[in-house]
């Protein structure tokens, strides 16, 4: 039996971010520690983002600084996942103005620097750029405990998030995605009791060519479908959305049977057409970081079944496109 991985030396999820030094760990210039809470999960722990102290915000590590240290080790292309501008909009106070740094500029600032992560990691080599895209079910949570989520914030990010998406071509448009969910973190989520109708209608109005969608853990499934086959477009501004459903849920230890993937897969190509259709996992299978595995019993464990249910979802895609005659 191999020891647990040892945990990173912040495991807050923020070293992904571009927040922290890869190497030490110390928050980009202008941040302090005690921002307001990202998200509380339903076992109760939670995510602190940092609070942003003055001008001008900068991104102290980009997505393609872990590109470039992940791809000697892969023989497959390679997705990126990148933060979404929406998300880093909460670093701003949520109420009032900070001294000699408009919310206007920061914006613009955020803007720049979300752009900028998305070239520089196709350059450094990725065949598609992921938009983590996670808040965006939070904004409906009404939860009193994390006032952000009252405050009715889906539409701001996504013009938000559309002005960063905008500034790319349809051609590469094609390769930049959203990615949404309900958390997925330490085997818990934050807003899976959100209804997907308070979100998909908005969501697929951004101009992105892909969208990673949790759905294997979600309790109608077929509601989900129908949902996103009448509001995903053949046409965003000059790409097609082509909606990745979650067949793979990275929370629950017990792994998918290439069948369960396929007959997903099928039942969703009733609603969703078979050309903008495709497989994806409901979410990392430890998208902060090394985090601990409850209901797995440990992360090295968590690691072994993810292999598992990755295959499960490769070998069920095959079977799911020979059914419908692909
Ligand atoms: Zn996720």
């Amino acid at each position: 039996m191999r020891d647990a991985s040892p945990l990173p030396p912040n495991n807050d999820g923020l070293s992904r971010t571009g927040l922290r030094c890869q190497c030490c760990g110390r928050l980009a210039d202008n941040l302090a520690a005690d921002g307001q809470y990202f998200a509380i999960f339903d076992d109760g722990h939670h995510r602190q983002l940092p609070r942003l102290t003055g001008g001008p915000f900068r991104y102290k590590t980009f997505a393609s600084d872990y590109l470039a240290k992940s791809k000697p080790y892969a023989t497959k292309p390679l997705k990126q996942a990148v933060i979404a501008p929406s998300m880093l909009s909460l670093l701003y106070p949520l109420d009032g103005v900070l001294d000699g740094y408009s919310r206007e500029q920061f914006l613009s600032d955020l803007c720049d620097e979300a752009e900028k992560d998305i070239r520089q990691t196709f350059k450094a080599g990725a065949a598609r750029v992921s938009i983590d895209f996670t808040e965006g079910r939070l904004t409906s949570k009404n939860d009193p405990r994390n006032p952000w989520t009252g405050r009715q914030m889906l539409e701001q990010f996504i013009a938000l998030n559309n002005t960063v998406i905008d500034r790319f071509t349809a051609e590469e448009r094609v390769n930049i995605g959203i990615h949404t969910c309900p958390g997925g973190d330490m085997d818990s989520v934050h807003s899976a009791d959100v209804d997907y109708a308070d979100l998909l209608p908005s969501m697929f109005s951004m101009n992105a060519g892909y969208f990673l969608l949790q759905l294997a853990s979600e309790k109608d499934k077929e509601y989900v479908y129908r949902l996103v086959g009448e509001h995903s477009r053949d046409d965003a501004n000059g790409v097609p959305q082509v909606c990745f459903i979650g067949v793979i849920d990275p929370l629950n230890p017990t792994v998918e049977t290439p069948e369960q993937v396929a007959d997903d897969l099928v039942a969703a190509s009733r609603y969703i057409p078979t050309e903008r259709l495709g497989s994806t996992d409901d979410c990392g299978f430890s998208p902060f970081s090394i985090d601990s595995k409850p209901k797995h019993g440990s992360p090295d464990f968590a690691r072994d079944v993810a292999f598992q249910k990755i295959t499960a979802r490769v070998r069920g895609t095959e079977i799911a496109a020979a059914r419908l005659h692909l």
